[in-house]
């Protein structure tokens, strides 16, 4: 199966998560904590409705006769005879469709190994409003069929236009970032891994600043796009990521755009090494 195969598969999949979950977004049958997930987040209602409609969809495949490996955030691995990976996060931003926020995706992604340069295909769907990115590796980056030349942001090498701020509770993380976001215009905090990185390839995310290590499995998809955009990321000092394993017990911190000046400029006021 090569790497653009998985599109019709993976569209179908978002659509009929996006037809159950998006109801439940907001309600409190939605928001019900129904156990704990392999990724180990709290899996909510509506989590389980949209796992539940991507394994029925790959067990069908299977039967078709298609072979792979899901890991998936709730339930963890099973295995349907072979490879490759399929990773799953059925819904990528919980948090944000739990209270009712407009801004959360499925996210899917087949992958030959087990690090980020190993991922052929990357599919991301935001739930909300039907946006769809993919990128197949060596194929380029698609929004909702059309490919991705992202305008390079404007940077006038001394401030960055917007920065996407990915930080937990607790002053250090934001303190390790404080000399980014001072010369950032403008700051956001969205709440999807996923799609904020798919809006770092779009160009909307001038630079997306994630200074605490967070879970590696969310950013495969997004990064095959991100990379297929001609973005560049690494770690928050400036480390190659690539190699990174995508499994559920992976974590990695993250600096990255589409832009490869602000990139340098983040890690140079961060007093990084530049890669
Ligand atoms: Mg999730």
């Amino acid at each position: 199966m090569s790497s653009q195969d998985w599109l019709p598969l993976f569209r179908t999949i978002a659509s009929e998560v996006r037809a159950s979950v998006t109801p439940l977004a907001g309600s409190p049958a939605g928001r019900e904590v129904v156990g704990a997930g392999a990724g180990g987040d709290q899996t909510i209602y509506l989590d389980q409705i949209a796992e539940d409609i991507v394994v029925r969809h790959l067990e069908e495949a299977y039967r078709r006769g298609l072979r792979f490996t899901l890991i998936s955030e709730e339930l963890g691995e099973r295995d349907f005879g072979g490879r490759p990976l399929v990773l799953a996060d059925p819904v990528d931003g919980s948090y944000n469709a739990k209270s009712g926020l407009p801004y959360y995706a499925v996210v899917l992604a087949a992958t030959e190994g087990d690090q980020f340069r190993d991922v052929t295909f990357g599919y991301v769907q935001n739930l909300v409003t039907g946006d769809e990115f993919c990128a197949a590796r060596g194929g380029g980056a698609f929004r909702n069929g059309r490919r991705l030349h992202p305008e390079p942001a404007s940077f006038d090498g001394g401030s960055i236009p917007l920065a996407q701020l990915d930080a937990p509770t607790g002053v250090e993380p934001r303190d390790r970032a404080s000399a980014i976001l001072k010369r950032a215009e403008k700051i956001r905090q969205l709440g999807s891994a996923a799609l904020n990185l798919c809006h770092t390839a779009a160009g909307g995310i001038a630079l997306q600043v994630t200074p605490a290590p967070v879970r590696a499995f969310d950013l495969a998809a997004p990064l095959r796009i991100l990379w297929e955009a001609g973005g560049v990321a690494s770690d928050f000092d400036g480390r190659p990521i690539e190699e990174v394993s995508v499994r559920l017990d992976s974590r990695t911190t993250l600096l990255a755009s589409v832009t490869p000046a602000i990139h340098r400029y983040a890690l140079q006021l961060l007093g990084a090494a530049v890669a």
